[in-house]
């Protein structure tokens, strides 16, 4: 039905536009044209206002930046050199093509809800993963950055976890972060819902850089000190950008990676966080005996 109504409305097009002084005809008639093939056409079509917005956003960039960077660009297509990888958050307001002005070839992403790196795991997570792992051994980035931002929807959840198994994606997806939400009620229980997911914000980011020296190729660039890994913080409410580095002092120790565990049943994810926070406490003694750490605080 669709089809055919698509096609007599690109014929009553072509008959119309062969035709002279026809023009306030026409305009009534494509109008009519359109209506029916809205209706006729199955799948919604986009609002105008977000086709346009595509468009022009693309010629922007094409026509001011693209055809004004022939160089860069030119470069750009052979291959690419980030010096970052960067975990933000999928939030709209915290791109950090945007916030760090990024430029194209800058930085490799990863953005998730909360920008949580989980810790090495054959089992689960393997997109981000691949994403770790393309960055550190194919492209050899040698800055990791995680960053987080003011007013996270997905620390909330986070924090308003209930005692129970995950029972959707995203609550799967924010349990990674539990050894920070625990970490924050211990130490700031008196304070209030807010300012605890503020804490947690930034402790979320701490776990992060913990969990990334699970992944052996990053640990062992770390130790090497040919890999950075940086904390960052952005507040958009205030328009502020914190900067720090990793920190042994805030490495959870197993037995909070172990009081994570609530909610997880299975044995199998239990072993593999086991030996992850067993590794962890490795890396450590691995990160003191090499020397300190790769970054101090430089907030
Ligand atoms: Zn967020």
């Amino acid at each position: 039905m669709g089809g055919d109504s698509y096609e007599a409305a690109i014929a009553g097009l072509k008959k119309l536009l062969s035709e002279e002084g026809l023009e306030e005809t026409a305009a009534a008639k494509i109008g009519q044209i359109t209506a029916e093939l809205e209706a006729a056409n199955p799948i919604r079509p986009l609002p105008s206002n977000a086709v346009e917005q595509i468009l022009n956003g693309f010629h922007y960039f094409k026509t001011e930046k693209f055809d004004k960077n022939p160089d860069l660009y030119n470069a750009l297509a052979v291959a690419q050199h980030p010096k970052f990888l960067v975990f933000a958050c999928s939030d709209s307001r915290v791109s950090p093509s945007h916030v760090l002005d990024f430029q194209p070839g800058d930085a490799f992403m990863v953005r998730n809800i909360a920008n949580l790196v989980p810790s090495y795991d054959k089992l689960r997570y393997s997109g981000t993963g691949a994403c770790i792992e393309y960055a550190i051994t194919s492209l050899n980035v040698t800055n990791i950055l995680v960053m987080g931002h003011s007013r996270c929807g997905g620390i909330q959840g986070l924090m308003k976890l209930p005692p129970r198994p995950p029972i959707n994606f995203v609550e799967e997806w924010v349990s990674i972060g539990i050894p920070a939400r625990d970490k924050v009620i211990a130490e700031h229980s008196n304070l209030d819902f807010e300012t605890q997911c503020y804490y947690c914000e930034k402790e979320a980011v701490n776990l992060s850089l913990t969990n990334l020296l699970s992944y052996p190729f990053v640990k062992d660039r770390v130790v090497n000190k040919t890999l950075t890994l940086f904390a960052g913080y952005y507040d958009f409410v205030n328009g502020k950008f914190d900067l720090w580095g990793l920190d042994v002092n805030l490495l959870p120790t197993i037995s909070n990676r172990r009081n994570s565990l609530v909610g997880f049943s299975s044995g199998e994810k239990e072993g593999l966080e086991e030996a992850a926070a067993a590794k962890i406490e490795q890396i450590t003694a691995e990160l003191e005996a090499a020397n300190g750490l790769p970054c101090d605080a430089i907030q």
